[in-house]
């Protein structure tokens, strides 16, 4: 059966509130596609019809200009060659390269199909090792994946802040742009000043002169958007409310394939349908050496009992029990097990001051980043979307993959601040202000009036993060 949901009512509405298409797709080849919405609660967040309308327009645009068309042929074409004639077409490309951590490929995608829909762009995807491998096509008709006989296929991995086709070094060696030639726009964590003109008006102004973008990047640059003059009122418009952008643009984007979707299914149907709530907590722990820590440990116990997520434990059950107590499923999700072991022989080895029942679970432990490996990565993808089906969250702070967890799940979590000196951080968490993810890496500078400014404090709606100060975030 699809639809295991827990507690109240079924999510019938699978189309997500009209954000996917309901033609165009080969409902086997992708199961996940439209039945997300059984799995998901019910969330508030509704996609704005302006939104709807600007996705169904973006969907005409890249089977129109997209591989296989003529279109495409053409501007390959031109590419090759470098002319400089502008032949009548309307067709844009920005080619997204693959790059970095799993979370923070997602949230890259993400911020670049959204650039798109502001430029009216046809996003191609460079699959990489195994991005065709975890995600389904997200465009009825058509394909996102860059053909791999695209002229650049082989030149992709190696652009770099040194390229001479960046934008950074267009500027600094004052080269004029025009439809022939390409842009490398690099939005590593890394560029430098020249690179972050890339977010000032003029600029975009230049760079839409281009009809290919090559794009490297591993920030959620979103934010960032919504300060510029350029972009900022269609923003608005498209999403009326801000903390969902991620939210709409995760579920609209991401469908795990069949094989990432049974990882997340048989998971979730087995270990975690059953129970009254499930609490998802997401342990990331940027040390060299691999672990476990007492201090993250403590973290997460002071976080969760403070917090009253899980109950406290006591020597002797208090009364009789209750027919039927609650029951409380923990998923745990890290790169080592020793979190999860102790949690769970917490709970088996004494009762629980109210009673609840809680069973924790971990999928994977994988032990260490392998981002090459397509077993190991659809594991991190069926992980991150399990822990978008819970009902509270609590992540590790600057992790891309707690940010995709949360956004896909509509959940704010509570975020435990990242530990310095080996102890545990005091408050150990806290609530976050939004389910947005951080952009780790903004530009601090006022285009107009060339000068330095802090970015997080311009408008209501881009602020400081919690858990790394000089990041910022739509709230
Ligand atoms: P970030 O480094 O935390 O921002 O997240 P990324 O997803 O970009 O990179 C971390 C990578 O490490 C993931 O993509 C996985 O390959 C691996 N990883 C980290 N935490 C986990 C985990 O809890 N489960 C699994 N399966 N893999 C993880």
């Amino acid at each position: 059966s699809l639809s295991r949901f827990r507690n109240g009512p079924i999510n019938k509405d699978r189309t997500l509130g009209g954000l996917l298409a309901t033609s165009g797709f080969d409902d086997l080849s992708c199961l996940s596609r439209y039945r997300t919405a059984f799995y998901h609660k019910i969330i508030p967040h509704k996609p704005s019809r302006y939104l709807i309308q600007k996705l169904r327009a973006h969907e005409s645009l890249q089977k129109r200009c997209g591989p296989g068309t003529n279109s495409y042929r053409k501007a390959v074409e031109q590419l090759r060659s470098g002319q400089r004639n502008n032949f009548d077409q309307d067709c844009n490309y920005l080619v997204w390269i693959s790059y970095s951590g799993l979370g923070n490929r997602i949230l890259t995608v993400a911020s670049a199909f959204l650039y798109s829909l502001l430029t009216n762009r046809v996003l191609l995807i460079d699959r990489g090792k195994d991005m065709d491998d975890l995600f389904c096509e997200p465009f009825p008709e058509t394909s996102w994946l860059l053909p791999l006989d695209f002229p650049l296929t082989n030149t992709l991995a190696n652009f770099s802040i040194t390229s001479p086709e960046s934008y950074g070094n267009m500027i600094k060696n004052k080269v004029g742009v025009h439809k022939g030639n390409f842009i490398y726009l690099h939005l590593d964590h890394g560029y430098n000043d020249n690179d972050k003109l890339f977010f000032c008006e003029e600029d975009q102004n230049t760079i839409q002169n281009a009809r290919w973008l090559m794009l490297r990047s591993d920030i959620y640059f979103v934010p960032s958007l919504f300060l510029n003059s350029l972009f900022k009122d269609e923003l608005n418009q498209l999403f009326p409310e801000k903390d969902a952008v991620f939210h709409h643009l995760g579920r609209y984007l991401f469908h795990p394939t069949n094989a990432v979707w049974g990882l997340i299914t048989r998971y979730y149907d087995s270990y975690l349908a059953k129970a009254d709530e499930i609490v998802g907590i997401q342990v990331r722990v940027f040390e060299i050496d691999p672990g476990p820590f007492r201090h993250v440990l403590d973290q997460i116990i002071s976080c969760t009992q403070n917090e009253g997520l899980l109950p406290q434990i006591v020597e002797h059950e208090i009364g009789p029990p209750a027919t039927k107590r609650k029951s409380k499923a923990v998923l745990f999700t890290s790169l080592n097990m020793g979190y999860y072991e102790h949690i769970r022989s917490m709970y088996w080895e004494s009762p629980t001051s109210t009673g609840e029942i809680v069973s924790v679970y971990q999928p994977s432990y994988e032990g260490y980043q392998q981002s090459e490996r397509n077993k190991h990565n659809r594991k991190a993808w069926a992980e991150m979307y399990l822990l978008s089906l819970t009902d509270k969250l609590v992540t590790s702070g600057w992790s891309t993959f707690g940010y995709v967890a949360q956004g896909l799940g509509g959940l704010k979590p509570w975020i435990m601040f990242r530990p310095e000196n080996r102890t545990v951080p005091n408050p150990p968490c806290r609530r976050d202000m939004s389910m947005e993810p951080c952009f780790h890496s903004p530009p601090f500078y006022d285009c107009q009036k060339k000068k330095g400014i802090d970015t997080g404090k311009l408008v209501p709606h881009v602020r400081h993060c919690d858990d790394i100060t000089w990041g910022i975030k739509l709230v």
